[in-house]
């Protein structure tokens, strides 16, 4: 992840790195700043930030925005304003996507959380009666004058797991930017690089080589970007092991099963949040679908690694990635 020296036409901005674990990953966010303290100050506001949307849309608190929705089911459950535009986002997103991507998967993903501790296959009966509580469909939001709320019905549950760290990285970035030109955050495969380095040198960020998912310094590709975000979806990462075989822990809204052809899905657009949404998405389109999505849409590109079924690897990259794994040469 670039994090270079400070070139010698901004001698007075020097990189500043720190790293901590939060929603589930390690988050780490490099700025430039004029000094030690002030790279330190936007570091933490940044964290601060992170951490208060976290306590909101995290599934694993009881406490959470996410949480009461779904304690809820069958009523409406007041939000606040970030989880709001959250779930209207990813509502637009399983439109745009034609349903592949979909926070209603809660009651799937459950499902294959409860296979893995019972190492047994989910059973397509079981597969099934999940299946009829999902569709994106089913949620409804109201936005009141006074509060918003959102209901779903008995038995469906929702899940941000595919979008949340997208949104809270551009809100981490919104903070920095109060701060700092230039920065880098990567929470786990979703990044942001705002600006470029001093001296205008852009973010170099390395895709993970989805052959070998135990070696994290191992790259397939490497992304040249200013002002973007690039994220990537993998199964390697995490994954639901059954049966002594790997699952990935994205799910097609369609058949209920894990997707098994798209090991590494990166997008690059102009927020994590699109980019968040639209890597888990195209995981589940697969190449061919990734393709018309990706040329429909303005600002965005995508770089799969697929593996056919004779156990070939491809990768299907759209036209912009070319411009994007090219170093720019330096002008000066
Ligand atoms: P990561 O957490 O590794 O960045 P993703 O952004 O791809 O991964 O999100 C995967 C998570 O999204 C899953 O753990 C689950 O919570 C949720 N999810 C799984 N399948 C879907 C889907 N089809 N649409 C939306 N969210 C999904
Ligand atoms: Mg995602």
């Amino acid at each position: 992840m670039g994090c270079g020296k400070p070139s010698t036409e901004t001698p007075h901005l020097i990189p500043y790195t720190e790293t901590r674990t939060l929603m589930g990953t390690v988050v780490s966010i490099t700025v430039y700043a004029p000094t030690f303290e002030k790279g330190e100050e936007a570091a933490s506001d940044a964290y601060r930030q992170m951490e208060a949307l976290e306590r909101l849309l995290s599934g694993y608190t009881a406490e959470s925005d996410v949480s009461r929705v779904n304690r809820m089911a069958g009523a409406s459950a007041p939000v606040s304003p970030p989880t709001l535009f959250v779930i209207e986002r990813a509502l637009e997103m399983s439109k745009l996507t034609g349903g592949a991507f979909d926070i209603t998967v809660g009651p799937l993903v459950a499902l294959w959380r409860d296979s893995v501790v019972r190492a047994r296959l989910p059973s397509d009966a079981d597969l099934q009666a999940a299946l009829l509580q999902v569709g994106y469909r089913k949620v409804k939001v109201s936005e009141g004058a006074e509060e918003a709320t959102v209901s779903i019905p008995v038995g469906t549950s929702i899940d941000l797991g595919g979008i949340a760290k997208g949104y809270i990285v551009d809100q981490a970035v919104g903070v920095l930017r109060r701060h700092v030109s230039s920065a880098l955050v990567n929470a786990g495969g979703d990044v942001y690089a705002l600006g470029a380095k001093p001296g205008g040198e852009p973010w170099v960020i390395g895709v993970q080589d989805p052959r070998r998912p135990d070696d994290l310094s191992a790259y397939i590709d490497t992304l040249y970007v200013t002002d973007r975000a690039v994220a990537t979806s993998g199964n390697y990462a995490r994954y639901f092991e059954i049966e002594g075989k790997r699952y990935s822990h994205i799910v097609d809204p369609r058949t209920g099963r894990p997707v098994d052809s798209v090991p590494s899905a990166t997008i690059i657009a102009r927020d994590a949040t699109t980019a968040d949404a639209l890597a888990t998405a195209v995981s589940v389109l697969g190449a061919t679908g990734t393709r018309e999505l990706v040329l429909s849409l303005p600002g965005v590109e995508s770089l799969l690694f697929v593996r056919t079924e004779e156990g070939r690897w491809e990768r299907h990259a759209s036209p912009g990635i070319s411009a994007l794994t090219t170093k720019p040469p330096r002008l000066d």
